[in-house]
């Protein structure tokens, strides 16, 4: 067969993959961007929406804040505003412990710009006067936001078209091989590729082509839960979130409530659904929290495949068995603010021989048998 000449394989059109192309379509590589079904179809096109650097890890900040620049200018970037909003991020603490450790955030994240305002419980009420009684306390990101998930990563992908990228949907990567020089991809759809360069931006579902070149990981997939209420009259102002988790909460401009919080199920390698206990849950923990939501009917619920490892930090950057080989997967839940950024430093990684920005803390190394935690070093 004649294999298709590029100069980078993507293997998934999440919005970790979309912007790997988008960034390299531009600066005039040849792409070839395959994805199994259709670009943000999975966990980038169903999550939440939530665009928020508060609570992060200190690793991951210089990449989200990155990513905020980006995503400041998304319609530059892609061309629609995929109803991005700079809403606020509120995140509420339900006890004194919990609002220390959101002040300790706040301190442990000075050198950020993230304008952090941590809010005792009289002045939550002033500003957030629809937040429940039960929190004591709050940290307010005034900056950070939500956008309409279903828009945004897509748009990736076709933005990257536009660009000049080849985007092949319902293309899935079967066998993967390297002569010395070159991979060579076979897809379900008949068609072959080669390149010097593949990207490994497979979602949950990467740690096969992982092990494939020398690198296993721990890899697993799990599933958050989702729900989204009738339109309401407006009042939620700021993207929420809990301290210590389970609920998050966000209002879109028609009025209809989004909230996620616990876990649903997989129905097959790459369907999932929330499950009656976990939307109960939801609806429990968002009237104690939302008191406006009381009667509110639920009319969707629905869940996604998103990969975790045990430390709950991507993988990302290059692999250390395999030159060519990027990775970028594994974001835990966490991935759809940072996801432009992350796209972008694997590009530059082939573009500029370096990403811009340090990737030390996501190296494949740290799961490697032999890894000493000083090789990070
Ligand atoms: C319900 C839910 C809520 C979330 N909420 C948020 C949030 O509020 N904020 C936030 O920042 N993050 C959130 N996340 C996490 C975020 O959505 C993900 O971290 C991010 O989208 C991961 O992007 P990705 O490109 O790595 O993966 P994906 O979007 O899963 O893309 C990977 C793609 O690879 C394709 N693929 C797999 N195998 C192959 C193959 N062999 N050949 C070709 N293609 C293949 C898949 O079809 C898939 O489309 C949430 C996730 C979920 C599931």
């Amino acid at each position: 067969m004649k294999l298709i000449e590029v100069d980078a394989i993507i293997v998934g059109g999440g919005i970790i993959g979309s912007s790997a192309a988008l960034t390299l379509a531009r600066a005039g590589r040849q792409v070839a961007l395959l994805e199994r079904d259709f670009c943000g179809s999975h966990s980038s096109g169903v999550n939440y929406g939530g665009v928020r650097r508060q609570g992060r890890s200190l690793a991951q900040l210089p990449l989200s804040m990155r990513a905020h620049a980006i995503w400041g200018n998304l319609r530059e970037w892609i061309g629609i505003d995929g109803e991005y909003a700079r809403s606020g991020h509120l995140k509420l603490a339900r006890s004194e412990t919990d609002f220390d450790a959101l002040k300790a955030y706040a301190r442990r994240t000075q050198a950020f710009d993230l304008r952090l305002q941590l809010l005792e419980r009289r002045e939550l009420r002033q500003r957030f006067p629809w937040v429940g009684d039960i929190a004591v306390g709050a940290s307010y990101c005034p900056e950070d936001g939500h956008a309409n998930p279903r828009l945004v990563s897509p748009a990736f992908a076709q933005a990257a078209r536009r660009s000049g990228a080849q985007v092949h949907e319902q293309c899935k990567v079967l066998e993967v091989g390297h002569d010395g020089h070159h991979f060579s991809v076979h897809t379900s759809s008949g068609q072959g590729f080669k390149a010097p360069w593949l990207l490994n931006c497979a979602g949950a579902w990467s740690a096969q082509l992982a092990e494939r070149f020398g690198e296993p990981v721990p890899l697993t997939a799990a599933h958050p839960a989702m729900l989204v209420t009738e339109p309401l009259p407006l009042f939620m102002t700021a993207s929420t979130g809990v301290e210590g988790g389970g609920i998050y909460a966000r209002q879109v401009a028609r009025g209809n409530c989004v909230l996620g919080g616990g876990r649903g199920f997989a129905l097959t390698p790459t369907t999932a659904r929330p499950g009656q206990a976990a939307v109960l849950d939801i609806l429990h923990n968002a009237t104690e929290l939302y008191p406006a939501l009381a009667g509110a009917q639920a009319i969707r619920t629905w869940s996604g495949t998103e990969g975790y490892l045990p430390d709950d930090e991507p993988v990302l950057g290059p692999s250390l068995h395999q030159p060519g080989l990027l990775h970028g997967f594994g974001f835990a839940g966490a991935g759809f603010q940072i996801g432009p950024a992350a796209g972008e430093a694997l590009a530059q990684c082939i573009l500029h021989g370096a990403p811009a920005l340090s990737l030390a803390a996501f190296s494949i190394n740290r799961f490697q048998p032999n890894h000493h935690k000083e090789n990070l070093s």
